[in-house]
């Protein structure tokens, strides 16, 4: 649709970063738009991978998911919980490690931050390989939350990353080559 390739026409695509051989897709002029933002935010609305009432909050992986989570969990009358990097948070903190291509990182929340049987959408701006998401629905789980589903913006192809992920509805606006 025209709306559509509108915000496909927004995003950025970067050669050579963060290292020589990545393309980095950078959605942030999606943000800068007036019409732009509120597409985004509809058109993840009109994607969800659940239902609305199938879940309870939404939870936005540093640093971009906290761009987006927020605006959409106002616009369905929900509260926003943010998934951190190692280290950010002041304890008491429950971390999930993953590994990464070279060495390991971890994500985090605050230990009160889930309660028992929570429903909780997951929000990013972009999967990859999928390692950032599944970290994160296993600290959710790991704190007896439950995950509803994925919601993502771009989807990079060929790396298999929503299949990694293939127990969970998932969504994304856009799969890039
Ligand atoms: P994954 O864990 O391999 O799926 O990588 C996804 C995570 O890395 C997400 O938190 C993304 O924000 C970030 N990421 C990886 N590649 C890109 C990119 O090209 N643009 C923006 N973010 C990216």
């Amino acid at each position: 649709s025209e709306d559509a390739d509108y915000l496909i026409s927004l995003v950025r695509s970067i050669p050579d970063f963060p290292k020589a051989g990545i393309l980095f897709r950078d959605f942030m002029p999606v943000l800068a738009d007036a019409r732009g933002l509120k597409l985004l935010i509809d058109a993840l609305i009109a994607a969800l991978p659940v239902a609305a009432d199938e879940f309870d909050v939404v939870a936005g992986l540093e640093a971009r998911g906290f761009l987006i989570g927020p605006a959409l969990a106002a616009r369905l009358g929900k509260g926003f919980l943010a998934v951190r990097k190692a280290g950010k948070l002041p304890p008491e903190t429950v971390s999930e490690e993953y590994t990464l291509e070279y060495g390991k990182a971890a994500v985090e929340v605050e230990t009160t931050a889930i309660k028992s049987g929570d429903r909780v959408l997951i929000v990013d701006d972009l999967i990859a390989t999928g390692g950032t998401a599944k970290a994160a629905a296993d600290l959710i789980e790991r704190c007896q939350g439950t995950v509803a589903g994925f919601s993502f913006v771009m989807e990079l192809s060929g790396l298999e990353g929503v299949e990694n992920l293939s127990q969970y509805p998932c969504s994304a606006l856009m799969i890039m080559p």
